[in-house]
């Protein structure tokens, strides 16, 4: 395989402690090796003098593939004429592609990388669909995946959360991942799409209330999976999707979310990711009178060590809203008055889809643009943040430079705020933050937090010998930059990165595709009491016939039906 050496570049690696030093990196076979084990003879060096290099960027959340997005394409044909997101073939180099709100699968892929990302994680995958979640992944180009399982209104873990069978639904947890080669436990609204699907509750459910025509509250449902990850050593914390999404007020329900689980730490010390944050930090009681609860929130998460975030940032642009939160698209169809899609999977989940637009001069819009820089700005440490749009919901990923420019420069975001709703910035705190992020707190967290948070930091988001070779090169040289100052060279240099490097190929070179390659899918395979696990089986069998359309058989996915199926083993 490729061999390569990068020489001279200003590396920044925090995890093997290097701040900011001029280091000589090897590659062979995929993997990262000291640079005296790369043969010269066969080797490409490539003169990284004056650039930036880095581990390549992890999406922690991101909505990319699945039978939403594929609503998300169809609601908005417009979307895929536009010229911006067109992906013109090259044959034997890269395939075709469109969109810019939620591009095809292809241009997920090539964007990503043409960014120097190289690891994403499907947000949100019905269980009963997650076959058609892995076609699409197993499409998308370059990229390492993963995909996050909705699990927090399954009928099975319902059931035996009311009869209080922790190790019940710890063994049901550990089948259904690797049933459907999923990776994590995703919640949203932890509840409310049983309740929506029965047609008992039409709002979205708070925390503490009992979810209609069950005697469980959300409350129980996110201690009872928190337990599970904890006992069965699922990498990844319980990834929440908070209740109240959307409402104003709901900053108190997710304080009330982070105390519930607050205590329940996995082994790697973790006790829960809260999903684009954002859209759960609002104050006030009505859309009028909204503010930000960023304060309240990052004071809180200050005194935490296993609470985890990534931002959900909302960046000015047509995009579309899409989760299983079905209750709140239903409230924000009301409020758009435009087009509509829900979708209901027997006995898992529900889901819902609207496209939006975020607007400047629009009160609330301004305000949740605050509240998102705010809360990565007032939470000291950057390795609890990541950056998102919670993709395609506030915004593509493909606006990840611009945020990244946000953080790193006061006179992006004050020349951004020339063009907001004055009233809205009065309201916010963010116009008198003076914290501008530094290149190694873009590199927490873009590289090393989601690597941790998801837990693959031992070959991922980090550039020491025996990591995955997923590296990004940058035409910057902080030695000699202030982003500070001239930020739209920042914009265009992580937008185009010089150089992306997967698993040990190049595959982007000068902001280009160079190369077709597909990344692995992860996914988490435990272990759990033969006994029990016998038990939960038999019970899952015998309700198949009664509960689902399809049969037992026909819903497991086999390892074979992935392109590149990658197994974690907790230990
Ligand atoms: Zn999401």
């Amino acid at each position: 395989m490729t061999q390569l050496l990068i020489k001279n570049g200003f590396v920044i690696d925090p995890l093997n402690n290097i701040h900011g030093e001029v280091v000589d990196i090897g590659v062979k076979d995929g993997k990262i090796v000291p640079p005296d084990d790369v043969d010269l003879r066969y080797a490409k060096v490539i003169d990284a003098s004056g650039k930036l290099v880095v581990p390549g960027g992890v999406d922690v959340h991101t909505h990319v593939a699945g039978p939403k997005v594929s609503v998300g394409r169809l609601l908005m044909p417009n979307d895929h004429y536009k010229k911006g997101g067109r992906v013109v073939a090259i044959p034997g180099i890269k395939r075709s592609g469109t969109g810019i709100a939620v591009p095809s699968v292809t241009t997920i892929g090539y964007k990503y990388a043409r960014m120097g990302w190289t690891m994403v994680m499907e947000a949100a995958s019905p269980p009963l669909y997650t076959r058609h979640t892995h076609h699409e992944l197993d499409d998308t180009p370059i990229v390492d995946k993963g995909v996050n399982l909705l699990l927090d209104s399954n009928w099975f873990i319902l059931e035996y959360i009311e009869q209080k069978a922790q190790e019940r639904v710890n063994a049901f947890i550990a089948w259904i991942l690797e049933a459907t080669k999923s990776y994590a436990v995703k919640l949203v609204d932890p509840g409310s799409a049983e309740a929506w699907s029965l047609g008992v509750a039409t709002k979205p459910l708070d925390v503490d209330e009992v979810i209609p025509g069950t005697s469980v509250t959300p409350k129980d449902i996110l201690v009872a999976l928190a337990n599970a990850v904890r006992d069965l050593k699922i990498p990844h914390p319980i990834h929440v999707h908070a209740n109240m999404l959307g409402i104003p007020g709901n900053y108190v329900s997710t304080i009330n979310t982070i105390k519930a689980v607050a205590d329940i730490v996995n082994q790697r010390g973790l006790s829960i990711h809260l999903a684009h944050i954002q859209f759960n930090a609002y104050k006030g009681d009505s859309y009028a009178t909204m503010t930000s609860g960023a304060e309240e929130l990052a004071k809180l998460i200050n005194t935490l060590t296993g609470v985890t975030f990534d931002m959900g940032q909302v960046v000015f642009m047509p995009t579309v809203t899409m989760t299983a939160d079905a209750p709140w698209e239903y409230v924000l169809y009301h409020i758009t008055k435009w087009k509509w899609a829900a979708g209901d999977v027997e006995n898992e989940t529900a889901s819902g889809v609207v496209p939006y637009t975020f607007r400047r001069h629009i009160y609330t819009n301004v305000i949740q643009w605050g509240i998102g820089l705010e809360l990565a700005l007032l939470v000291k440490d950057a390795s609890k943040v990541v950056i998102s749009t919670d993709h395609p919901n506030a915004g593509p990923f493909t606006r990840y430079p611009q945020i990244i420019a946000w953080l790193m420069s006061k006179k992006a975001r004050e020349n951004e705020m020339k063009k907001l709703n004055k009233r809205a910035l009065k309201r916010l705190a963010l116009p008198a933050i003076d914290r501008e992020y530094t290149f190694e707190e873009f590199v927490l967290t873009t590289r090393v937090a989601p690597a941790k948070i998801i837990g693959v930091e031992k070959f991922k988001g980090h550039l020491g010998v025996g990591a995955d070779a997923d590296i990004a090169i940058y035409d910057i040289d902080p030695r000699t930059y202030d982003p500070s100052r001239d930020y739209k060279k920042l914009v265009k240099a992580i937008k185009y990165a010089a150089y992306t490097i997967k698993g040990g190929e190049i595959v982007v070179k000068d902001g280009k595709i160079v190369k077709t390659i597909y990344g692995r899918t992860f996914y988490t395979k435990t272990r759990t009491d033969p006994k029990i696990m016998h038990e939960v089986l038999e019970d899952i069998k015998s309700k198949f016939n009664e509960w689902y359309t399809i049969t037992f058989n026909n819903y497991t996915i086999l390892e074979q039906e992935l392109h590149k199926p990658y197994a974690i083993t907790p230990v």
